[in-house]
């Protein structure tokens, strides 16, 4: 006989992890409804803060908004959102180096390959410009254009994607108060004890310091780093990548916003890490991110104020870290979402993503009241691979270095990594081919910007290429171009539309 369906879930902490879970699963049970209800309760600490940082994402969020119904103009007000189109990367590489990851493609496939593989072709040939031109997001950054995809067609009007830079404190009380319309229940108080079932295992209830008992079926652990039931209670093992993410240590501070309104973040590489600038409306949010192994936090302070283009609005604050994952973000009746399951590090923006992705998965494999093993089983292989294909993905950005200016660079340079990348550098200087061993992270055309724009070009490129003739493809790159430029010069300065979109609501 098939065990009951869930009564209650309760999730432990009020971050973004926190209210992301809790929104869309208050809206899949939500009250009134009919059938079968499930009470979403969720408890936080006023004693223990949130982490407060985690302003940039990726595209997936919107889908994520999307799916919850929210209306996207209110989202951009209330959160004081900007648009993001990808990350400019400066200093990486090797020092006056600049390049930027986008998102979407680089121009419309060819002969159903990549055009990028048609591209390697022809800088072989010579006397072809940076890739950079047939990235319609990298082309809109460099003029600070923005406006949302149009048309249906495929066009330099849709060819890239777009996510969001916002306040994260806003995003969580914008979801807070959409969970609590849709029935969740919020309960404040700091848990000092769990209660877990003699015979399984399984956690009972969690107790709060004021003798409170919360009992549940389900329990999603957001409390962040300190990983209260899947560390504390579940015992998971954390699996630790410092040897290939060396960086243990962030400051960040607000500044006053400048402008241009720019629709991208910025990553400044520095001795012993790398530095954010996130533009939003009321703000820009900047911090620096470094292993305390080779500078000090004073002199971190010192990197981090005196690259700030407005006046710093507080004194920075000091965030410890060590980046890996939880070996098994799902224990009995514990999933681990958030900072809980582990963290890589901020440098591409993909905590967000993975809560995104670690909400799905749990929605699509709900358990009943016994929490089949086999639906935790399914949920870890899946977070184990994409958290490894992200995390292959992040260290190339430090692999690929040729700086040696500093100790930090000359550790990344020389460190070993995982065999997985290794294979992935190999393929792609031997062949010119991108391996995707995670279509839920980042994807061939990611990963391209990372080679290109660390100047690493490959010694051969794929036979299929040479099949088409090299006039007749200079000539589709041409006008490709031309389209491309045509088209961003046409639209809006980024702080235009987001002037736009506000004065609309
Ligand atoms: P937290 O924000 O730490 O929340 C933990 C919650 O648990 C709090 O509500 C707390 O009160 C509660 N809690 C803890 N213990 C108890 C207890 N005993 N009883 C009751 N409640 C308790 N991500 C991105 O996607 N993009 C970025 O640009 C980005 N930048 C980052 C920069 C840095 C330096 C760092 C460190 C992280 C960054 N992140 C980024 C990650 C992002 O901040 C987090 O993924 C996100 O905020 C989720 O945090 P969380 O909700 O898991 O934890």
């Amino acid at each position: 006989m098939q065990a009951q369906p869930l009564r209650k879930i309760v999730i432990v902490g009020g971050g973004t992890a926190g209210w992301m879970a809790a929104a869309p699963l208050a809206k899949l049970f939500r009250h009134g409804d009919g059938g079968h209800r499930c009470e979403v309760v969720l408890v936080e600490s006023p004693e223990i803060g949130t982490i407060g940082v985690g302003e940039a994402t990726l595209p997936p969020i919107r889908a994520y908004n999307e799916t919850l119904g929210i209306d996207g103009a209110d989202f951009i007000r209330r959160t004081q959102a900007t648009f993001k189109l990808g990350i400019e990367f400066k200093d990486w590489g090797r020092l006056g180096n600049r390049f930027f990851h986008g998102f979407g493609n680089f121009g419309p496939p060819i002969a159903n390959r990549p055009a990028w593989s048609y591209w390697l072709r022809l800088r072989q040939a010579g006397g072809m410009p940076s890739h950079e031109e047939w990235s319609t997001a990298t082309v809109m950054a460099r003029l600070n254009r923005f406006r949302t995809p149009q048309g249906e067609q495929p066009s330099p009007s849709n060819a890239y994607s777009f996510a969001f830079h916002f306040d994260a404190g806003l995003y969580a009380a914008y979801l807070r108060d959409f969970a609590i319309a849709h029935g969740a229940q919020r309960i404040e108080g700091t848990i000092v004890d769990v209660e877990q079932r003699p015979e399984d295992g399984f956690v009972a209830a969690v107790r709060l310091r004021d003798g409170r008992r919360i009992d549940g079926d389900l329990f999603i652990d957001c409390s962040g780093f300190r990983g209260l039931l899947i560390d504390g209670a579940m015992k998971s093992p954390f699996e630790d990548w410092s040897r290939w993410l060396p960086v243990n240590s962030a400051q960040a501070v607000p500044c006053a916003r400048v402008e241009p309104l720019t629709p991208y973040t910025v990553s400044a590489a520095k001795p012993a890490g790398w530095t954010w600038r996130i533009p939003l409306q009321h703000r820009t949010g900047n911090g620096h991110v470094y292993c305390n192994a080779y500078t000090s936090d004073e002199e971190a302070s010192r990197v981090l104020l005196a690259g700030l283009d407005g006046q710093a609005q507080d004194a920075p604050r000091q965030l410890r870290f060590t980046t890996g994952r939880r070996r098994e973000a799902w224990v009995k009746n514990v999933v681990a979402v958030g900072l809980s399951s582990g963290f890589l590090e901020p440098l591409e923006s993909t905590s967000i993503q993975l809560i995104v992705d670690g909400v799905g998965r749990l929605i699509e494999l709900l358990p009943r009241r016994d929490c089949q093993p086999s639906l935790a089983a399914e949920f870890n292989r899946r977070m184990a691979r994409q958290y490894e294909s992200i995390r292959d993905f992040i260290i190339l950005h430090y692999k690929l270095t040729q700086r040696d200016d500093s100790p930090f660079w000359r550790y990344c340079a020389a460190m070993p990594i995982p065999e997985t990348l290794q294979h992935q550098i190999e393929l792609y200087r031997s062949s010119g081919r991108v391996a995707i061993l995670d279509p839920d992270s980042f994807l061939q055309d990611s990963w391209i910007s990372l080679y290109l724009g660390h100047g690493l070009m490959p010694t051969a490129c794929e036979p299929g290429v040479e099949l088409l003739e090299e006039q007749a493809l200079r000539d589709h790159f041409g006008r490709v171009h031309a389209a491309i430029a045509g088209t961003a010069e046409t639209m809006p300065t980024h702080g235009d539309f987001v002037a736009r979109v506000l004065a609309a609501l």
